[in-house]
């Protein structure tokens, strides 16, 4: 494969995740678009990661460190304010922390989250990438992806209590099994929501997965892509500019699925390079100024 054929698709992703970062920084005051109350009723648009640790703070009343950061931001950037992210926050730790603790030990964590304490820094909430390569999850972690860090048996109980077909099931955890983590949660996307495959593109955000699916994103830009590449191409190598395309095809996996795609477009390999396992965890934690203890 050329070069610029291989890079092309990488750099694309990388200005999209650029981007994407730029848009769900809170900045674009969503703040107050949802509150406190609306949290669990919206939990079902939420992808599998987000639904996790919103089932698991709901039941455990405490989430640890890497949860409360991912939770946060992702809720920050849905549109839940400073304010109703404190009472978020206070009632869902209850009974377990009361407010005296709660005050002590966990509200300047979530003011830092919104650049009120430390630096003062508005902090993105996490892109599908960070979420997959860093800071892995360790014991009593509920923080990352599910479909690169639960294993196989955990990760078919979830997709079951979500109704996904058997045959489903199986794609997907084919999917994982090749370290295609992102592209298995496209189609947990495409099956749940009904969604011809291919008729989205590659999932890249939690908030862009939660746009879609309270119908604030239509369905993102595969065909603009599309074009691009070809245009790319042709102008590059004179090649076929079909061949160019990384939104062409499909992963064996995929292409041989029971939901055959109508649609001539997909995310495919290519696309995913970019967030294949690092060799080693590197913590996320230690980019943040003013660590905070884990309670
Ligand atoms: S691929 Fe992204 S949105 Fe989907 S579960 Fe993993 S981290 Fe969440």
């Amino acid at each position: 494969m050329e070069e610029d054929e291989r890079l092309l698709p990488i750099l694309s992703n990388v200005a999209r995740q650029h981007s994407l970062a730029a848009e769900y920084d809170g900045s674009g005051n969503k703040a107050g678009d949802i509150s406190a109350d609306d949290v669990d009723k919206l939990a079902q648009h939420f992808p599998l990661c987000m639904r996790h640790l919103h089932a698991r703070v709901t039941e455990d009343h405490h989430l640890k460190h890497g949860g409360r950061m991912q939770y946060g931001l992702f809720l920050k950037a849905i549109g839940l304010s400073l304010e109703e992210a404190l009472l978020y926050w206070k009632r869902v730790f209850q009974p377990r922390i009361n407010d005296e603790k709660f005050a002590k030990n966990y509200a300047y964590n979530i003011r830092h989250n919104y650049g009120q304490e430390g630096k003062r820094t508005n902090y993105s909430s996490y892109s599908c990438a960070k979420i997959i390569t860093t800071n892995h999850p360790g014991q009593g972690d509920h923080h990352g992806c599910p479909f690169r860090h639960f294993n196989a048996d955990n990760l078919r109980a979830t997709l079951r209590a979500s109704q996904v077909p058997e045959p489903n099931i199986q794609e997907v955890l084919e999917l994982v099994k090749n370290q295609h983590y992102q592209v298995a949660c496209t189609r947990y996307y495409e099956v749940t929501h009904k969604v011809p495959q291919g008729q989205i593109d590659l999932i890249q955000h939690p908030n862009s997965y939660f746009d879609m699916s309270m119908g604030k994103t239509p369905t993102q830009n595969a065909k603009e892509l599309d074009q691009k590449y070809t245009f790319a191409k042709e102008n590059d190598t004179g090649a076929a500019a079909a061949s160019a395309s990384p939104l062409k095809g499909k992963p064996a996996a995929a292409a041989a699925a029971p939901f055959a795609a109508p649609g001539p477009v997909g995310p495919t390999k290519e696309k995913e390079k970019e967030v294949k396992p690092p060799t080693e965890d590197q913590s996320f934690d230690a980019m943040l100024e003013g660590d905070v203890p884990d309670f």
